[in-house]
């Protein structure tokens, strides 16, 4: 469930207090996180380093360490990686994943009750190439209305699937694709290469705007979205259409509708997206 502008909230959190720290103890309470490797190889690559930075590509959030490696963390549908050991109530000891030590006496913790995340140590080379796999950043001042015109350019598949696609654009999920088609003004199963220039420009404007608004509402919290602080985000209070079937629509006063689109429950306004 973390999309983009949930995973570089945490990321904004996290740096000012990683940077520089350096690993110290590395606890696995539950294996299958390590995977492929065993924890206690898992455990030893990261004991001793230092981290240098911590970035964000797409959903994938990145413990940069001396020496070229990274940690690269995804949260899948729920996970929580926080300062805090207690984020969530309903969370239990059985939903803690990983632990990491710090020097300054500070610790992060992976809670996740679905356990569906993912920790895994790349090499420089492999970052490289897993990452050279990845779609563009859509907040990169690069991305812009003709890139996405590019990626668009003679596609069959719905805009809806087009937008969750990570090896097109990276990091929007289900929330944001459904809130920047809204308000683009465009209907979720137009083919994606059928895109007059006016509405690529408009969808451009709208991926940005609605990544940007949410990021500064702190995040989207439905369920257990929480930030490293343990606290939620405010944006599903400015949705406008997702997860509001049957809600009337703030743009023409008509009723939100919900349809499913490769499988996934979509929300849009007939009235407002054509
Ligand atoms: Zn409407």
């Amino acid at each position: 469930m973390p999309e983009l502008p949930e995973v570089e909230i945490i990321r904004r959190q996290l740096e000012p207090s990683l940077k520089g720290k350096t690993i110290l103890h590395v606890g696995v309470p539950d294996p299958s996180i390590t995977t492929p490797l065993r924890p206690r190889a898992f455990g030893s690559r990261l004991r001793g380093k230092k981290i240098m930075a911590v970035s964000r590509r797409g959903k994938y959030l990145r413990l940069e360490l001396q020496g070229g490696e990274m940690l690269v963390i995804h949260l899948r549908m729920t996970g929580v990686l926080a300062f805090k050991e207690r984020v969530i109530k309903k969370y239990e000891r059985r939903h803690l994943r990983l632990v990491i030590g710090l020097s300054g006496s500070s610790s992060l913790f992976f809670w996740d009750q679905r356990r569906f995340g993912t920790a895994r140590i790349l090499q420089s080379d492999e970052a490289r190439s897993f990452f050279g796999r990845l779609g563009r950043e859509p907040l990169k001042r690069s991305f812009n209305a003709m890139v996405l015109q590019r990626l668009l350019d003679s596609r069959k598949q719905p805009l809806k699937s087009f937008l969750l696609d990570q090896s097109k654009i990276a990091g929007i999920g289900n929330i944001y694709a459904d809130e920047a088609l809204f308000r683009a003004g465009i209907h979720p199963l137009r083919p994606a290469g059928s895109l007059s220039v006016t509405e690529v420009r408009r969808l451009n404007r709208a991926i940005k705007a609605t990544l940007r608004e949410a990021i500064s509402m702190a995040g989207s919290s439905i369920d257990t979205y929480r930030d490293a602080r343990g606290q939620r985000g405010r944006f599903q209070e400015a949705f406008r259409v997702h997860r509001r079937v049957g809600e009337p629509c703030s743009g023409c006063g008509g009723t939100v509708e919900k349809i499913r689109v490769g499988g996934r429950g979509t929300y849009y306004c007939p009235g407002c997206q054509e």
